[in-house]
């Protein structure tokens, strides 16, 4: 018998897991939240001992998985095994990142999608109906807006918005038909933060479920779940895969409210592919490590920024004049590496000349990867609005963000200067 036949098949392995085992049932296990974020990103999920004996998960590139005899597909849909049967439905690779993702969520259970915005949707379309009613912050991120206001309004579902961190205006906006809260924390671009506590207890005081988009703060940085909200997304495209080499997204949260966001990502068929699955399990591996460096050049930079007579104004929660900088000491463990700022007395052809002329970032959207990038949000984000929306919006004519990657500090702060000087 060769070595290739004696490798056991999947099921055969032993879900040797100490961490959060992918099992439904063991899933309602609380997550031992002692375990250090690198252990879970590391090893939760993950057989202890795996096809061909190696120690990297295979990639699954398989659309169905077969069955032996009938009696087994008639196991399968009786709920005796649990396996895989259909790529629309789910796939091997997937419950180790799902794992992975609630141990470090602490959550119960985690769901992945083919993008943030597809995770957006599944949370969306699994938990409202025609009449209901969402509640969200203003600086919410803006496709999630106008998913639901657009989108979601022709079908009936009613939104409101609210300024960011105004929990006055949030309660009031509150009635029986208010099925979801939805925020950002810290926001884009202009990185304020919200009170996840006091935002879940308006939820629960309310009986009204409470989302929040922590892309930015990853479960590194601030982990709202443990603060007493319902669901927590992340678009798995920025820091959690961490590479700018792929697109995901995830929801966390109690097991059964994942259960049903499962079942409509089965129906929308937004599932990761197997690659990008296997490039977020390997980009998770490093999370603790890159947010350590994301943190420490977003405050470098900041402070840099802040220091530089060519700069009116930084928006960073780790610096002192930020509005949210408090609350964010008070909630977070650091800051992240997104800086937004502003550069002084500059039209928007003056400030397109300072993107132009760094060298080590690249121009382009997104944030999150180990490579630095900038962009003007006038003309990235916003260059179809008019002045007056983006007056709404709060986007300034000399406004840059900077989303730094893992590169050294001091090397950024350099291309800064030179930047800055011309
Ligand atoms: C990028 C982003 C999203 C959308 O994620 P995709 O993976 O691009 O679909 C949602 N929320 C925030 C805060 C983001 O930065």
């Amino acid at each position: 018998m060769s070595d290739v036949q004696r490798i056991p098949p999947a099921e055969a392995l032993p879900a040797i897991n100490l961490f959060c085992p992918p099992e439904s049932a063991a899933s309602k296990r609380p997550v031992d939240s002692a375990i250090g974020l690198s252990t879970a990103a590391v090893h939760a999920g993950e057989a202890r001992q795996k096809h061909g004996n190696a120690i990297a998960d295979p990639i699954f590139c398989s659309s169905t998985f077969t069955f032996s005899d009938t009696q087994s597909v008639i196991d399968f849909i009786e709920q005796k095994q649990s396996r895989a049967e259909y790529g629309r439905y789910g796939a091997p690779g997937e419950q180790v990142v799902e794992a992975k993702l609630a141990a470090l969520d602490r959550g119960e259970a985690s769901v992945l999608f083919s993008s943030g915005m597809a995770a957006v949707t599944g949370l969306l379309l699994a938990n409202l109906r025609s009449g209901d009613e969402v509640v969200f912050f203003d600086e919410c991120y803006h496709r999630t807006r106008q998913l639901c206001q657009q989108h979601l309004g022709q079908l009936g579902v009613v939104s409101h918005q609210v300024p960011t961190g105004d929990f006055q205006a949030m309660e009031q906006a509150i009635n029986e038909k208010t099925r979801l809260l939805i925020s950002e924390s810290p926001t884009n671009p202009h990185l304020s933060c919200i009170d996840v506590a006091e935002f879940a207890a308006i939820g629960k005081r309310h009986g009204v479920k409470t989302v929040i988009d922590a892309t930015l703060a990853t479960p590194c940085n601030l982990q709202p779940l443990t603060h007493g909200v319902d669901y927590v997304i992340h678009s798995a495209t920025k820091y959690l895969g961490g590479h700018n080499d792929l697109l995901a997204g995830s929801v966390t949260g109690p097991a059964s409210g994942i259960a049903e966001i499962r079942n409509i990502r089965g129906l929308l068929g937004s599932v990761i592919s197997p690659h990008s699955t296997y490039l977020l399990s390997r980009g998770l591996k490093t999370l603790e490590l890159r947010m350590e460096r994301h943190n420490q050049n977003g405050l470098g930079v900041a402070r840099f920024l802040e220091s530089h007579p060519r700069i009116s104004r930084v928006y960073y929660p780790g610096l002192g004049s930020h509005p949210s900088h408090r609350l964010a000491k008070s909630q977070m463990n650091g800051f992240g590496g997104l800086v937004t700022f502003e550069v002084a007395g500059s039209d928007w052809r003056e400030t397109a000349r300072v993107v132009d002329a760094v060298k080590i970032p690249r121009i382009g959207p997104s944030l999150g990867g180990v490579e630095s990038l900038i962009e003007q949000p006038l003309v990235m984000s916003y260059y179809e609005c008019t002045p007056g929306q983006r007056e709404e919006y709060g986007i300034t004519d000399n406004m840059i963000r900077l989303a730094l990657g893992i590169e050294n500090t001091d090397d950024l702060i350099d291309d800064l200067a030179q930047a800055l000087k011309r």
